[in-house]
């Protein structure tokens, strides 16, 4: 069993993080901030390469500006045509751009990557002050990076990238400013404090200290003061301020009538004489001695976020040039806070990252991959201490079938309950984890005697058998547990987790409802199973299935008239296995819907070709009974591929065996209504080995009888047995329905099956069942030995 590695997020990625954070902060150039960049986010993302690249020459190319990771293509200092290469895209429409990337692409940049390995690269702009100046590049060799949190990471990282580089430009620009009071000698020195202090800065109020400071040092000022609107700009609250407490920040200062409202709606820094009395809180200020002030307008993308403000008792200002100085410290106030801003967010998403690594987003649980975290360290301080500890797995009993007849919403929330029930019983110290479906686990830190163990089992096992309340649904589940103890069992997480599954299924086998420890001598049969099914799981997303057609030939023509389809399967690890063995894994553990899915949809795709040729042709594929529990799905499911496929219904035949009579006959009538309304035909498969009643025949829609080959087999050495296969041929000839004779495999079954009238016979006298590729070969001969023979 292996972690999802789909995000790389665990415990120390805030620690990484905070040093991302630091190492933006303190970078002293354009290099360092893209460089630091390029070195973290592998540390976060699933990335193989990070590379910055810059526009030059008026936009006509592009310079590969820092690579961090696959250096051998498009290195540092490369200079690309901007016309040549995909990232030409993102400059175009200004959008993060997501590439996949074919080997044979047109453009000069992925066809490098390509050579590398990289089958997927994300661009997004980088913009800085209203300019776009490049894009910051992720590139992996897996498709991991598609995923809307990568995305959105990465945009905010690059935000913050653009947001860096803007300040590390107005950071340039109040140099200038500075420069003009020649007269302030420790200048420099200043503003390479409130450089180190801003880039620093993680709080707004940290960023107004920093700034206050500043203009304290240079301005010979008595207050400053920073002032935000209100919600609803009815009036402005002062968020912090230096010097004298001339106004509170736990006091509004009404909109109308005041020097803030003033410069918030002209947008425009101002210079103000206090002693003209003009505004409301300019009056304070005069009244406590102060002469002049000046507002500048502090902004996030053009959008005024507060008010900074400094006002003077000293009449001999030139109000002018403090504006100008001002002005600029306004402008990388607004800058850094917009930093934050962005660095808040991109931390937020990091943190969600790293928790749904970490949680089972349904339930909040801990995942698997916590789990066997846990477990491990658990196991680590039990080895030191001489503890022992147990696993306990759990798996809903009657999970599946509660889904498929109520539906996945009610079966998440039934999730949910049953999660929080664990919790319930186990406090914080023991683990509880959803593994997935409706696997769950507990582990146990500390116990001293196995007896303890089987009673907290029972503890769950009763609580299971406790009805649930669902959205007025009163459901009861049921579970069954399988137990291993360390070190009894096992002494590594892998084999306690498989001894304590092996345990969980023996106790199915029991019965259900029950819980079971892990016995080494649990038979090898029931690994395998498990072996199975997890394999299982798989084995569609890893391409190991296959179909053979096995032909249904006509007596009288001698012709193909239809193909039943079987599926093949095929693992590197356990080799080929049969489906007697796999389907009924498949129809346990719920995967048969999607085994079902893959085979209906390649069958129909193979049956769309040889109609080309031989129009009539059908495929009879083989569903499991409980497939039919839910009508309109079912139904939904077989519409939809033969529309995909603009097949007729005619071109496909349903085999389903006996066993569907066991369900409800409400919905098995209902779903085989619906299905011959569409004109779909079914076939009763292996007929006379299941559930033998004949009054099923009668009250439902079939069209098919298919004798099962056990009958065929005896036909000629037993008399009761040749009278059942005379017997079936009648009563479907006299209900109207076409019989099909399976497992014909000498001419003496042939002869007599056809003096007895069948129609339709399929056996390896004719052919064995054969793959796709031979069918066409097939459809050419004549396959009734018995009519080339006369
Ligand atoms: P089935 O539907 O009754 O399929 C007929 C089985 O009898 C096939 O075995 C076929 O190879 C075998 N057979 C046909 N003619 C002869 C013969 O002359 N002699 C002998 N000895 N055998 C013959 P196969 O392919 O092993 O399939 C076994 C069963 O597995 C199928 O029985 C069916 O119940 C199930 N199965 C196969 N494919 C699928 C599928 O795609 N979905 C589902 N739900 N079940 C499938
Ligand atoms: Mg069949
Ligand atoms: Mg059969």
């Amino acid at each position: 069993m292996t972690e999802p590695a789909l995000i790389k997020g665990n415990t120390s990625s805030a620690k990484v993080w905070g040093q991302f954070i630091l190492a933006i902060a303190t970078a002293q150039s354009e290099l360092a901030l893209c460089h630091a960049v390029a070195d973290y986010l592998p540390q976060f993302i699933p990335a193989d390469r990070v590379s910055v690249t810059r526009l030059i020459s008026d936009g006509k190319a592009f310079e590969v500006f820092v690579v961090n990771g696959e250096k051998q293509v498009l290195a540092e200092g490369e200079q690309l045509p901007f016309d040549q290469v995909n990232l030409q895209a993102v400059i175009k429409t200004q959008r993060p751009h997501l590439t996949q990337i074919h080997p044979d692409s047109p453009y000069l940049d992925l066809a490098e990557l390509a050579k590398q390995g990289i089958v997927m690269t994300i661009s997004v702009p980088l913009n800085v002050l209203g300019q776009t100046i490049g894009s910051l590049n992720v590139a992996a060799k897996t498709m991991l990076l598609d995923h809307p949190d990568i995305i959105e990471l990465i945009e905010q990282i690059a935000t913050l990238l653009a947001m860096n580089l803007e300040r590390q430009s107005l950071y340039d620009q109040t140099q200038f400013a500075m420069e003009r009071y020649r007269s302030y000698t420790d200048q420099l020195r200043i503003l390479n404090e409130i450089g180190c202090q801003l880039s620093a800065a993680v709080t707004k109020a940290e960023v107004f200290d920093t700034i206050s400071q500043a203009i304290s040092q240079v301005i010979n000022v008595d207050r400053v003061s920073y002032a935000v609107p209100m919600d609803d700009v009815q009036g402005f609250q002062i968020f912090r301020f230096s010097g004298n407490n001339y106004i509170p920040t736990d006091i509004v200062i009404p909109a109308a009538g005041s020097g803030l409202e003033h410069t918030y709606q002209t947008g425009r820094p101002t210079f103000f004489d206090l002693s003209d009395q003009r505004y409301s809180e300019h009056r304070i200020l005069a009244s406590f001695g102060l002469k002049v002030g000046w507002s500048v307008p502090v902004r996030i993308s053009n959008q005024i976020i507060g008010i900074l403000n400094a006002a003077s008792s000293r009449t001999d200002l030139d109000g002018q040039e403090q504006l100008d100085l001002l002005t600029t410290l306004g402008g990388l106030m607004g800058a850094t806070l917009e930093r934050i801003a962005v660095q808040d967010e991109a931390a937020m998403i990091l943190k969600e990252i790293a928790y749904q690594a970490r949680y089972d987003t349904l339930t909040n649980l801990p995942n698997r991959a916590l789990f066997y975290q846990q477990l491990e360290d658990a196991l680590a301080a039990g080895q030191s201490n001489d503890q022992q500890l147990a696993v306990l797995f759990i798996d809903l009993d009657r999970f599946k079938h509660i889904n498929d007849t109520l539906g996945h919403t009610i079966g998440d929330k039934l999730l949910c309950a049953i999660a929080k029930q664990l919790q319930q019983i186990f406090p914080s110290s023991d683990t509880v984890a959803r593994l997935g479906g409706d696997e769950f686990v507990v582990l146990l830190p500390q116990i001293n005697h196995p007896q303890a163990v089987a009673q907290t089992a029972q503890t769950i096992l009763t609580a299971l058998e406790t009805p649930l309340q669902v959205d007025g649904h009163s459901i009861f589940l049921g579970g069954s547990i399988g137990i291993s103890l360390f070190p009894a069992h096992g002494t590594t997480p892998g084999t306690l987790m498989k001894h304590a599954d092996i345990a969980m299924y023996h106790a199915k086998e029991q019965g259900r409802n029950n819980y079971q420890f892990y016995d080494a001598k649990l038979s090898t049969r029931l690994q395998r199973r498990i072996a199975i099914e997890h394999a299982l799981r798989d084995a569609i997303a890893n391409d190991e299935l296959s179909l053979v057609f096995h032909p249904q030939i006509c007596l009288t023509s001698g012709n193909i008239e239809g193909l039943e389809a079987l599926v093949r399967w095929k693992n590197s690890a356990l080799g080929s296995i049969h489906p007697d063995q796999f389907i009924p894994i498949a129809e346990e553990s719920g995967l048969i819907e999607a085994l079902s899915d893959w085979v209906l949809d390649q069958s129909l795709d193979t049956i769309k070709r040889l109609r080309r040729s031989h129009p009539e042709l059908y495929v009879a594929v083989n569903f499991s009974a409980q497939e039919f529990s839910s009508v309109t799905s079912f139904l939904n499911r077989v519409i939809t591929t033969l529309r995909k496929h603009q097949l007729p219904a005619s071109a496909l035949e349903l085999e389903i065996t006996e066993s569907v009579f066991l369900q409800a006959e409400a919905t098995t009538k209902q779903l085989m209504q619906a299905l011959k309304a569409e004109g779909i035909r079914i076939a009763i498969d292996d007929f006379g080995t299941g559930f033998s009643s004949l009054s099923y025949l009668v009250n439902l829609p079939l069209d098919i009888l298919k004798i099962d080959r056990s009958f065929i087999h005896r036909l000629g050495h037993d008399p009761r047995n040749d009278g059942i296969v005379r017997g079936t041929i009648e009563i479907a000839k006299s209900l109207g329905m076409a019989c099909v004779a399976e497992g014909v495999e000498t001419l003496e079954q042939l002869s007599q099956l056809q003096q007895l009238g069948c129609q339709c016979c399929q056996g390896f006298l004719f052919s064995k069942p054969v793959p796709a590729s031979e069918l066409d070969a097939l459809l050419q001969q004549d396959l009734n030995p018995l009519m080339t023979t006369s």
